[in-house]
């Protein structure tokens, strides 16, 4: 492990030597792949990053970054990495280069290859994370590595996190950190090279009802938690449509904050009041949308339903929620990565660390090679078409913000 160990100034000669022992693509790419790094609500599946880390810290040491493993405070199989390039130049601002180094679960018997080797076949290289987003890290460090002979006029910052796909316990650290902190912030995840300044903010909830039982025959001899749970729908229903009618924005392709009532599980059987009864439900609020306040509002709502019911409610968040993410579409960084890219600006329907990293002060944009309908699949892949184009538009970003 490399904790906290400071690398080598940034410029110098041995750094162009040390670039010849950075890894081909590929091979970086294989053993990210190779290391598990899966992030889930389960224990038995949710597994440590650390491996991924050490292999970006080593890599980015020898090409002279300093690098700071960040373990987790309450979970120290689990780690942020921050590496660092010219910072002892004692100039500000700079560029991130950010990604996460966890993936989803995959599903064993739909993979048609080894989700953790790297198989490339038709110009596409399978594996698990190889889109979303391991990929992006071996073009990061190969863009960079073109430059470890030049001068900085303000550093380059790789930063990799942990628990993005379930949590994102990561980038909640690095902001209870403060850092890092630099002027423009890419986060890579696959938009086809489609610089991303916006997407929606993302809760998960659950509604827990209490009620009590009783024989079915004699309703007031219980409470029941299924009929009150139909008036807790109905609430939740008007409340969408009041939403849907208080925001919109055309920026997106379904305009509306949304609420999906996902599942629900309740009772036991028929011939008895059903004491319990549990809905979970997805709401995407829009940019500009206050999370806390319609979480708070939306309780307040529930709270009257079942005092007239009689039930006890319980609501609560699965994780502290991904606040939406809206960057200024007239931004340097999104109109230069749109401009190197050829591709306009757009807003996707998945949640990112955007909102955590632009909340350190940085320009902040989605935008990384592979596709998203890739991603979070069996046979998930990076097509190799798009790892040319997104090396030579970061190289020319990492022109313009830190070479002199
Ligand atoms: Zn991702």
């Amino acid at each position: 492990m490399v904790a906290g160990r400071q690398g080598q100034p940034f410029i110098s000669k041995l750094n162009a030597r040390l670039l010849t022992v950075l890894p081909k693509f590929d091979e970086m790419l294989a053993t990210l792949v190779a290391e598990p790094s899966i992030s889930s609500t389960s224990a038995d599946i949710d597994s440590s990053n650390l491996r991924v880390i050490e292999h970006l810290a080593n890599w980015l040491d020898g090409m002279g970054f300093a690098t700071e493993v960040m373990p987790l405070p309450n979970a120290p199989h689990k780690a942020n990495l921050i590496a660092t390039l010219g910072a002892d130049s004692g100039e500000a601002g700079g560029l991130v280069l950010a990604g996460h180094t966890d993936t989803v679960p995959f599903d064993e018997h739909k993979w048609h290859t080894d989700p953790f080797q790297i198989t490339a076949a038709d110009n596409k290289l399978y594996g698990l994370g190889s889109c979303d987003m391991k990929g992006f890290f071996p073009c990061a460090l190969e863009a960079v590595s073109t430059f470890l002979d030049r001068k900085l006029k303000a550093p380059i910052t790789i930063v990799a996190t942990s628990d993005e796909e379930s949590s994102m316990a990561g980038a909640r650290y690095l902001v209870e950190c403060q850092k890092p902190k630099a002027d423009y912030a890419i986060i890579g995840e696959p938009t086809g090279l489609m610089p991303v300044y916006a997407h929606k903010g993302i809760a998960f909830m659950s509604i827990r009802l209490q009620g009590a039982s009783g024989h079915s025959s004699n309703p007031d001899l219980g409470c029941n938690a299924l009929d009150s749970m139909y008036d807790v729908m109905g609430a939740l229903i008007t409340y969408r449509q009041e939403l849907a009618a208080r925001h919109r924005n055309p920026a997106f392709e379904v305009q509306v904050p949304t609420m999906n009532l996902g599942c629900m599980h309740a009772g036991d059987s028929p011939n008895r009041i059903c004491a319990h009864a549990e809905l979970q439900i997805d709401l995407r609020l829009l940019p500009g949308m206050a999370t806390q306040d319609i979480l708070d509002e939306l309780r307040e709502r529930l709270n009257q339903v079942v005092a007239r019911c009689g039930t006890q409610l319980e609501f609560t968040t699965h994780y502290p929620p991904v606040p939406p993410f809206e960057s200024n579409l007239q931004g340097d960084l999104v109109q230069t990565l749109a401009s190197h890219s050829g591709i306009a600006p757009g807003t996707v329907a998945f949640g990112t660390e955007g909102h955590y990293l632009q909340s350190l002060g940085m320009e902040t944009v989605v935008w990384g090679p592979g596709s998203i309908d890739q991603a979070h699949q069996p046979n998930e892949y990076l097509s190799r078409d798009q790892i040319a184009p997104a090396e030579e538009v970061l190289r020319q970003v990492i022109q313009r913000y830190c070479i002199i």
